[in-house]
């Protein structure tokens, strides 16, 4: 076996159906809460101030938590006098909360509202002028993390597929991750599975049913938790580069790009990792699984459909080239050009 580190991170997992019930009670370890979520959470907000929790509600998320959003959240978690930080939402929410507490090193306590999986992890993202920059910082690890089924309940079946397959690419490179180790690797390839299950039944349904949903979000807790154990690879910095270069769909990259990343890894992985997609996707070509699963819930499945042109390829394989990291296939600038072609 391959010698590994691995390393936990301290966090309270609380999942089940009509969980949220039990919110009120986990926050009375502080005397204020600053609850970052949107309108959405208004049954929430109800259901903490009628139970007494003393908050403040803080209804402004914007998608890859923008510096200004920061600064005036930091604001009013300072006046308000919050001792504890509340994220109800999704990564959107989370990521929020995350650049709040890295500076004011406040506990968070999420409860997700979408399969993202940022509540499992220590890595905060906040955009600034020059783009995002993201970090790691234990800080920001949210210490109770209460999975509600019915929270995730009302997304849209588009969007809790592709949020799904954001949960996905988490696992998959989890699985071949040059730097994992062998439990996150199981847990991924069990996640991986129970994600197919959950994406073929909601495709076959339609809906998002309450028994898929569950599943979804088990599969999205596991994507969570192997994301913030295991260093990402190619998959997770094209998603990046292409998302932030060009201004792209950051789930839709996402989904167009993973079968497509299976397969140029593919050459380059052991039996014993090849095995493991095989068995948790059932198939011996696990990379058209991936592409079945988003076609099958009208997901995009090529980069020309979620906005990239033709002529930001060669750019595009530039840019990553640049700078190198740990990854199964060598990274050269001509392979990556042939990788996004073929995605496109
Ligand atoms: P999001 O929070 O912006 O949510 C996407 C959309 O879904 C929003 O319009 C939101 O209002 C809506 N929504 C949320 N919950 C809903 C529900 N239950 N029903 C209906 N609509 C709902 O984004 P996301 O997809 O949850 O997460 C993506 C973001 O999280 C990205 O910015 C990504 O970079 C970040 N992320 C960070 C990490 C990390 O570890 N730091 C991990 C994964 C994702």
């Amino acid at each position: 076996m391959k010698p590994f580190t691995y390393q936990s991170r301290q966090v309270e997992v609380h999942f089940g159906a009509g969980k949220i019930k039990e919110l009120p009670a986990l926050l009375q370890a502080w005397p204020r809460a600053l609850v970052i979520g949107t309108e959405r959470i208004a049954g929430q907000v109800q259901l903490l101030q009628d139970a007494g929790t003393s908050l403040y509600w803080f209804k402004d998320v914007v998608q890859h938590v923008p510096e200004a959003l920061v600064a005036k959240a930091l604001d009013v978690c300072k006046a308000e006098e919050a001792s504890v930080l509340v994220a109800i939402g999704g990564g959107s929410a989370v990521g929020l909360a995350k650049a709040v507490a890295r500076e004011l090193r406040l506990p968070i306590v999420a409860v997700p509202t979408t399969y993202a999986g940022s509540e499992m992890t220590d890595i905060w993202g906040i955009t600034g002028a020059n783009g995002k920059v993201t970090g790691k910082d234990l800080a920001v690890q949210p210490r109770v993390v209460l999975y509600d089924p019915d929270l995730t309940l009302g997304m849209r079946p588009t969007l809790a597929a592709s949020s799904a397959m954001n949960a996905m690419a988490h696992l998959m490179e989890g699985i071949y991750a040059p730097a994992g180790n062998v439990l996150t690797m199981h847990l991924a390839a069990q996640g991986m599975g129970i994600l197919r299950e959950g994406l073929e039944a909601l495709a076959s349904a339609g809906e998002l049913t309450p028994e898929v949903n569950e599943k979804l979000l088990l599969g999205a807790f596991m994507g969570g938790k192997v994301l913030g154990e295991v260093p990402m690879a190619l998959h997770h910095k094209a998603a990046h580069t292409l998302g932030g270069s060009f201004g792209l769909d950051h789930a839709g990259v996402h989904t167009v790009l993973q079968s497509h990343v299976l397969q140029f890894q593919w050459p380059y992985l052991g039996e014993a990792v090849r095995r493991m997609f095989v068995e948790s996707l059932g198939s011996e070509s696990p990379w058209l699984v991936l592409q079945d699963l988003a076609r099958m819930n009208g997901l995009p499945t090529q980069l020309r459909a979620v906005g990239l042109a033709e002529s930001q390829i060669a750019e595009a394989a530039a840019i990553m080239s640049k700078a190198p990291y740990p990854n199964p296939a060598p990274l050269t600038e001509e392979g990556l050009r042939l990788l996004f072609k073929a995605a496109y």
